[in-house]
């Protein structure tokens, strides 16, 4: 549908909603800020930037320490070797993640969106490059104005988007960094070298990372991001959210500091539209709160700063509960913050036990299926393939015994079984017994593998010994 068709499609709320959707979109400069937050959120983004470029170099017993190999199926995280039976601990891990955003929303509001959110990451890192190429905010207005051709722009937007760009292609190497050793892949891509796989996913990363940090910023949050949708299931009155005390700001107006602005019935608020420009979203939080605010504390830091020039005290924007703003009592600790802690730490006690108890061996039973039994010798005779993976970071010497009917005899290709760290052995295997010790045509047995040198490291599997009708 057109905007005019939408427009003339009824009255003038429908004019309204056709100009809001169609409206185009004013670009936001947003004002360098100093202060607390910027601090915070400034070392947060330092932090998780290094973490994430700089992970995929680390070694540990001379392979990428964080490495998640999908050919072969096995995710190495330090010590850690996870194969897909480790399933149930991925489950946990992202029941724990799902479950920490709640919490953490639930007490302090959007923090991950302010904070850790990597839109918010590379956004950051790409407004540094921008201030540094183009200079503050009116510098960058005043640049905009100039000529599209004027080679001081052109200069400055060359350089600029150069560098964005060089980022870009950096977080799509190291994101596929995470899934192919660097190294090999760093030397691949240099020769070009890289399969159509790899050629994808490093443009798709390139250029995802470029149009959304370096063009589409806010648009992302505020139109396509649904985490900024929901959040608000997990708010209410005594969540810690980004507010505007309007009793205390209301009435704004403009005034020198050494005026009396009470006698003249005016609030704390000089109406100096600093938190406005601060705002990476470019909202006005003096509105009260909307979905726009990604809870970055910008225009807290920005308001503090005007009121210490005015000399008035801090905290006409600050980071408080709709309760505390009403003058009612809040409470950090309440119902909902509290069931969310609480599940949260029994799954972490359930990821915590099932990776002690977890054995990194694992024994895979398969039945011939060309025979059901055969009879040798007077003795009855199953055949079975024992696939043995080794999880384990060593590799290891294993002994084999069975059990479950008496005296049943095992006879296989080797005595002591090898297998190295991370591989899968194949074991054709013969278990024989006396049809006089069968007390059914089908009986359990267990096949038991212990490793030589660690007797904790062992594993039982049951398997079917099938014989003739008795
Ligand atoms: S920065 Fe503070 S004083 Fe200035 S407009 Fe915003 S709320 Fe009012
Ligand atoms: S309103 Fe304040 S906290 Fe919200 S996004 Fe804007 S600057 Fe950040």
């Amino acid at each position: 549908m057109t905007k005019d068709a939408l427009a003339s499609s009824g009255g003038p709320d429908d004019q309204q909603v056709a100009e809001a959707l169609f409206a185009k979109r004013e670009k936001i400069y947003p004002r360098e800020v100093h202060g607390l937050y910027a601090t915070l959120r400034n070392t947060s983004v330092i932090v998780l930037l290094a973490i994430y470029f700089l992970l995929p170099w680390l070694t540990w017993d001379g392979r990428q320490a964080v490495l998640f190999d999908l050919p072969a199926r096995k995710f190495y995280i330090f010590a850690l070797t996870f194969w897909p039976q480790d399933f149930l601990n991925l489950a946990f891990l992202l029941i724990i993640a799902a479950l920490s955003l709640f919490f953490f929303t639930a007490l302090a509001g959007r923090l991950w969106c302010g904070y850790a959110c990597p839109q918010t990451v590379w956004t950051e890192l790409f407004i540094w490059v921008e201030r540094l190429l183009e200079g503050n905010r009116s510098q960058q207005i005043r640049l905009d104005k100039l000529p599209r051709w004027n080679p001081e722009r052109l200069r400055a937007k060359l350089l600029k988007h150069g560098i964005w760009l060089t980022i870009a292609w950096y977080t799509g190497f190291t994101f596929l960094a995470y899934f192919r050793p660097a190294g090999g892949l760093l030397t691949d891509m240099l020769l070009f070298n890289l399969g159509p796989w790899e050629t994808f996913w490093l443009l798709f990363y390139t250029f995802a990372t470029y149009g959304n940090a370096g063009w589409m910023r806010e648009q992302v949050c505020m139109y396509m991001c649904p985490y900024a949708r929901f959040q608000s299931a997990m708010f209410d009155n005594d969540t810690l959210i980004v507010s505007y005390d309007s009793q205390r700001g209301e009435p704004r107006g403009s005034r020198r500091a050494s005026d009396d602005y009470k006698s003249k019935g005016l609030g704390d608020c000089i109406d100096c539209r600093i938190c406005v420009q601060v705002c990476p979203t470019g909202i006005d939080i003096r509105n009260g709160l909307q979905y726009q605010c990604i809870g970055c504390c910008a225009c807290i830091d920005a308001c503090d700063d005007v009121m210490d020039k005015m000399q008035y005290a801090r905290g006409l924007i600050r980071y408080t509960t709709q309760n505390a703003i009403a003058g009612k009592r809040s409470r950090v600790l309440r119902p909902r913050v509290l069931i969310y802690a609480t599940v949260m730490l029994v799954f972490g006690a359930l990821f915590a036990y099932t990776l002690m108890q977890r054995i990194p061996l694992e024994l895979d039973v398969i039945r011939d299926r060309n025979q059901l039994y055969r009879e040798t010798q007077g003795l009855i005779e199953n055949v079975y393939t024992l696939k043995i993976i080794n999880m384990d970071a060593q590799g290891h010497y294993y002994e084999l015994a069975v059990s479950g009917i008496a005296n049943l005899a095992l006879e296989t290709r080797d005595e002591r079984i090898f297998v190295e760290s991370g591989a899968v052995y194949d074991l054709p295997v013969r278990v024989r017994a006396d049809a006089a010790d069968l007390v059914s045509r089908s009986s359990d047995i267990f096949f038991n593998l212990t490793a030589v040198e660690d007797e904790k490291l062992s594993i039982s599997e049951k398997a079917r010994f099938l014989g003739p009708v008795l």
